[in-house]
């Protein structure tokens, strides 16, 4: 009886905590969540955020700066849904051979997706594996960085991929590190339709 009693006011405790916490957060604002380090799930949490916000109604664009043949589950939904795809159409590859195309493939992407972040119309962005567009200087980080900063203050902006730059985490409001613990593909196991892709 007493330990239920302790238990009680422990909780009522943690609700009053928690409630104060929620009371103070008042803002409203386009919030930049960076989802970066080694582990698995980076792109289907950004990907789980866009269903999300596609499921209140609010108006969705991804940039996927990887090829536009590599098949994706969450493209064929989505892009049923209404949402905007920008995808390369050549170049850029993970053995990368040829620096200029990989430049010019990743350019026309970002040129694409700026003009959506720069739109009020449009609620929410995602910029799956943007991090390796900075990291082998195909982007400028500075020309990416003033359009995050000048965009629509409601828009939500999602960054996904490792090695994210300095700058972007510091500029971000929300960032996660997805760490890993173990991974199937370290023991053979191809990557999976409908798990990894
Ligand atoms: P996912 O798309 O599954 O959420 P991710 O976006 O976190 O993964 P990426 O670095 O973009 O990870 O990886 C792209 C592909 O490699 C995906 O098929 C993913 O499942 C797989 N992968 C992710 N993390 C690892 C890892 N640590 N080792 C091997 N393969 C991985
Ligand atoms: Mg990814």
């Amino acid at each position: 009886m007493r330990d239920k009693e302790k238990h009680k006011a422990r909780q009522q405790r943690l609700k009053a905590e928690v409630d104060a916490k929620v009371a103070q957060a008042q803002t409203e604002k386009g919030v930049l969540l960076v989802l970066t380090g080694n582990g698995k799930g980076k792109s289907t949490a950004g990907f789980g955020t866009v269903l999300r916000a596609v499921g209140h109604g609010l108006r969705c664009s991804v940039a996927q700066f990887i090829k536009g043949e590599w098949p994706c589950g969450e493209r064929n939904v989505l892009s049923e849904l209404g949402v905007a795809f920008h995808v390369m159409n050549t170049g850029f590859t993970w053995d990368t051979q040829d620096r200029e195309a990989d430049t010019r493939a990743a350019q026309a992407v970002w040129q694409a997706i700026a003009q959506d972040l720069a739109n009020p119309a449009v609620d929410l962005v995602l910029l799956d594996e943007l991090t390796y567009m900075l990291s082998f200087h195909y982007l400028e980080v500075d020309e990416v960085l003033t359009a995050l900063a000048n965009r629509p203050t409601h828009q939500h902006v999602v960054v996904t991929g490792r090695n994210c730059h300095r700058r972007l985490i510091e500029m971000a409001d929300t960032v996660s590190d997805v760490t890993e613990v173990k991974h199937a593909f370290s023991v053979g196991v191809k990557a999976q339709k409908g798990l990894d892709w």
